[in-house]
């Protein structure tokens, strides 16, 4: 009883509308599906298959992603609500096919109120097996008729967002001779680069991969940094593309740039701290919940019918977005990151009229 007192208390304090908790003995399933708001429409947001610790730390889990996942689709102006699931356990050991089938089945009780996709844990073949008992799943290979892989439509969005944040500080989106460094060239940051040394910046990359930076420094000519010296690199911008949380207190104190705009999920260790530590330095932030929207934008056209041209028109938004909440967060005082929250939450009020 009092688990599920803790649960509601938790739900209450996130504004969560639905949890369902998902076991089957058979597969060893075991999974925390979070539907935050469903105002502005079905809760969509991608599957994690995590080693949690406990239920506590999935739940927890769960519960702050679902509701990112609200914020980021208000803010790109999408008809979609905020929805997570996790699956506890080790990807490596415990996932199988019948197992993420038997995922699928429970995603298919809730009848379309939450779509799942790829995340952190899961591949296109995964989300394959989920196909086979829902329809209601996003991501899926372009041989199935979906959208493939998220992430050039993501870069995209990244792109946009670095322009419209140099336009709004220097007045010109021109990047040419710009220095910008790319942390983390996975899937996301390659992509970047490739906008960016079209664009003439001066790029340099960093990462924990030394083949990937061989590879991506000499297809692009992009220099190299050491990773463990990106805070003590004097650039015009840094893009964080690796994993989230990497901004602190004492990252920041020693942060040389004017801009930060990446691809990166949760940039900041805590969001309202950091923030506001960014802006009393006079750095500009590009709220990365909005820059890195492409890779939704693109699984949401894959729902009306996939059409990479009108992913790609709707992504380019981010520009404008981007430089709307700069100028708010400027005339109002405020962070750019409760700028961009702000005009979220009034989008999902204004719908509740
Ligand atoms: P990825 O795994 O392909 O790439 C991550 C890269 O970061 C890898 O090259 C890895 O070696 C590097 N890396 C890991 N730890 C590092 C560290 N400590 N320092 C420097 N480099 C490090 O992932 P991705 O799909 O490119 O996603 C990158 C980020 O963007 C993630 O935070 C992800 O949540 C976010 N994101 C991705 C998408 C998408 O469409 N793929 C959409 C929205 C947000």
């Amino acid at each position: 009883m009092s688990n599920s007192i803790k649960v509601l208390a938790k739900m209450d304090s996130f504004e969560h509308e639905q949890v369902i908790f998902c076991q089957d003995k058979d597969t060893g399933l075991k999974a925390i599906i979070a539907i935050h708001d469903t105002t502005l429409g079905p809760a969509l947001g991608g599957t994690r298959m995590w080693d949690y610790e406990n239920e506590e730390e999935a739940l927890e889990d769960v519960l702050r992603l679902s509701r990112g996942m609200t914020f980021k689709a208000a803010i790109s102006g999408l008809e979609l609500g905020g929805g997570k699931a996790v699956i506890i356990g080790d990807a490596t050991k415990h996932k199988t096919k019948n197992l993420m089938k038997k995922f699928g089945k429970f995603v298919d009780t809730l009848s379309g109120k939450y779509i799942t996709a790829e995340d952190v844990g899961m591949s296109t073949k995964d989300m394959e097996y989920v196909r086979m008992e829902t329809k209601h799943v996003t991501g899926i290979p372009k041989s199935m008729g979906g959208s493939g892989d998220p992430s050039p439509v993501t870069a995209y969005g990244v792109f946009m967002g670095i322009k419209a944040s140099s336009k709004f500080l220097w007045g010109d989106d021109n990047l040419k001779d710009k220095k910008i460094l790319v942390q983390g060239i996975g899937h996301v940051g390659e992509y970047l680069v490739k906008y960016l040394s079209d664009e003439k910046a001066n790029v340099f990359i960093s990462d924990i991969n030394q083949t990937k930076l061989d590879n991506v420094a000499s297809k692009y000519d992009a220099t190299i940094i050491d990773n463990d010296s990106v805070f003590d690199f004097d650039m015009d911008i840094y893009a964080p593309c690796a994993l989230g949380g990497i901004l602190n207190t004492s990252n920041i104190n020693k942060l040389k740039c004017s801009i930060v705009c990446g691809g990166a999920n949760n940039q900041f260790e805590d969001e309202t701290r950091d923030s506001l530590h960014l802006k009393e330095k006079g750095i500009v932030f590009a709220p990365d919940f909005l820059v890195n929207s492409g890779g939704l934008i693109n699984v949401y056209s894959e729902l009306k019918g996939y059409n990479r041209d009108k992913a790609l028109e709707q992504t380019k938004e981010i520009y404008n977005t981007t430089l709307d909440i700069l100028k708010k967060s400027k005339e109002e005082g405020i962070t750019s990151y409760s700028a961009a929250l702000k005009i979220a939450k009034n989008r999902i009020e204004a719908k509740k009229l």
